[in-house]
């Protein structure tokens, strides 16, 4: 069986074909789906529909660029997508250790200077609040760390994190080697199939350190498609090959990885 990590099934790419896209999941040998929240709409949402299917696990969390949208400069945004709208991080971190219990990780939350680059110190204190509600409810970490690798590993080491999986994770190898080194994991997405810097981490991480994830809608094979979880097998495949073992055994390994890890 295979695993996907960390999918956002709550995004509007999915509206109206969530429960399809867990179906073709389950048909495509996947028994583990991490649907991970983002902020208050998709982390009630995420909650609803993993109650539907047995195969799918909840991770609530707060996206790093949600977490300070108050403090964003709207006249100066000039991505071609909206500014993400303004609510109470505090509340919203209370929330998601309310229910805590009940989720397999908290995530994703993390650090993020590529779409924001000066709200670092507000961006830690909220990740520092998971490290605490992550320890407290004793589950894993799923981090986002884009442009900040070092920073956020810098962070979980200094809260005593010891479960955590960085995930899409951008930064240089050696960093990636270290977190590996540290007792993390690293979780691949199917772009794998034609990124060379996701390549050359299945090739240099031990196999052990490893997840897939697909963080559909994003990050799929096919560039410019919509991606989703049952593109597993494919990214599974293309790893195989990758570290010249059989596929059987890959898959094993990365499905074993997630149970290690999530319990799931
Ligand atoms: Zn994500």
């Amino acid at each position: 069986m295979y695993a996907d990590v960390h999918t956002h099934l709550t995004h509007r790419a999915f509206s109206g074909e969530q429960d399809d896209v867990a179906v073709r999941a389950a048909r495509a040998g996947l028994d583990c789906v991490i649907v991970n929240g983002l902020e208050p709409r998709s982390n009630r949402e995420v909650l609803t529909l993993c109650a539907r299917h047995p195969h799918l696990y909840p991770a609530l969390g707060i996206y790093p660029v949600d977490a300070v949208a108050a403090s964003i400069d709207r006249a100066s945004w000039t991505y071609g997508f909206e500014p993400p709208d303004v609510f109470d991080v505090d509340e919203e971190m209370d929330f998601i250790d309310s229910v805590a219990d009940q989720l397999v990780a908290l995530g994703e939350c993390g650090l993020d200077q590529y779409w924001v680059r000066d709200q670092a110190a507000e961006q830690e204190r909220v990740l520092r609040r998971f490290c605490q509600i992550a320890l407290a409810h004793d589950k894993p970490l799923i981090l986002h760390s884009r442009k900040a690798e070092q920073r956020t590993l810098d962070i979980v080491l200094e809260m005593g994190i010891t479960r955590a999986d960085f995930h899409c994770f951008g930064g240089k190898l050696k960093l990636a080697k270290q977190i590996a080194e540290k007792g993390f994991y690293l979780s691949i997405p199917p772009v794998v199939i034609r990124s060379q810097a996701f390549q050359r981490i299945v090739q240099e991480v031990p196999l052990d350190r490893l997840l897939t994830e697909t963080d559909a809608p994003y990050m799929g094979p096919d560039a410019g498609e919509r991606n989703e979880p049952s593109t597993i097998p494919r990214a599974v495949a293309a790893m195989a090959e990758l570290v010249h073992l059989p596929v059987e055994q890959v898959r094993d390994i990365l499905r074993q990885n997630c149970r290690d890890l999530f319990g799931v």
